[in-house]
């Protein structure tokens, strides 16, 4: 054996078995953090568990950054980011409470209901992304999508599986309920993704309307009833009701742009879901 390939051996089974082993922070770190422990005395417990300590924080950071990709989260938003000050009606404190997941774990559902863009996609979408930090597997999705995914599925003749999928999930957040009223078809199966997840997961869903007006999206007032009953039967419910945010945020915008109003109106374009005038 060459000096050489007695010298580079270690190292390079050490990767090999670090990557079989799973343990890439180790693989990164542990030339330097040898280092750095011979510099300070510290003995080889301590080093090794300095290392292992490092791989823990790491592989917990990677699972919840799996979690939120999983989740399909249309953006990442948090509630370090969401003014409550801008939404009185809101219940700031439970909002915290909820932040903190326990009714997941009670398997409770949360309502939030609201006009356009006072930021119920905003607080589901924070609401899940405490969920994948605290460990819960998410899916976020909306109404109409649900309701697609689950029409193309059952042409397919994969409707159980899905309906099982969207059963074991321990947080589904359903976003926008109340936009697109759903066929007789859709809105049973609907129905019937929350009736299987009823005190078996949390559902957590984001309404325009409030509830004497979903039999306008279902249809019939007999399976809203049904509906109703068990999303409600644990419930937080959330009221978002005020100014929209955003025609907040471009008004304060146009009125920081002064004099630029008058040339910019030809440029203004139309909220989606309100049809109010928004300036660019
Ligand atoms: P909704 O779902 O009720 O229509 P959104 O959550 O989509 O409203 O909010 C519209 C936009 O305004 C989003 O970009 C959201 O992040 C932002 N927003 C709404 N309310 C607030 C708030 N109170 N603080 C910070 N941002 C907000
Ligand atoms: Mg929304």
């Amino acid at each position: 054996m060459s000096p050489a390939r007695d010298e580079t051996t270690p190292g390079v089974l050490l990767a090999h078995h670090l990557k079989q082993l799973k343990l890439p922070t180790v693989l990164r770190e542990y030339d330097k953090v040898a280092r750095e422990c011979a510099q300070s005395g510290l003995d080889h417990p301590r080093y090794l568990l300095r290392l292992l300590e490092l791989e823990l924080i790491d592989r917990e950071r990677r699972m919840v950054e799996r979690r939120i990709r999983a989740a399909r989260f249309p953006a990442v938003k948090s509630l370090d980011t969401f003014d409550f000050a801008a939404i009185p009606s809101l219940n700031k404190m439970l909002v915290l409470e909820l932040a903190r997941c326990g009714y997941i774990l009670g398997r409770e559902n949360v309502i939030a209901l609201g006009n356009s863009g006072t930021g119920k996609t905003h607080i589901a979408l924070a609401l899940g992304l405490a969920a994948c930090q605290k460990g819960f597997p998410v899916t976020f999705t909306t109404a109409a999508s649900l309701v697609n995914q689950l029409l193309e599925a059952r042409d397919e003749r994969r409707l159980l599986r899905l309906q099982r999928e969207l059963a074991a999930v321990k947080l589904l957040i359903v976003d926008e309920l109340g936009y697109v009223p759903l066929s007789s078809t859709g809105a049973e199966l609907l129905f019937e993704v929350f009736s299987q997840r009823y005190e078996r997961g949390s559902t957590v869903v984001t309404s325009n309307l409030p509830f004497e007006d979903w039999t306008s999206v279902l249809g019939s007032e007999r399976l809203t009833g049904a509906l109703l009953d068990r999303l409600t039967h644990h419930v937080s419910i959330l009221s978002l009701n005020g100014d929209s945010y955003r025609l907040k945020a471009s008004r304060s915008r146009r009125g920081r742009a002064g004099g630029a109003e008058q040339t910019q109106a030809s440029a203004d374009t139309h909220d989606p879901e309100t049809g109010e005038v928004l300036p660019t």
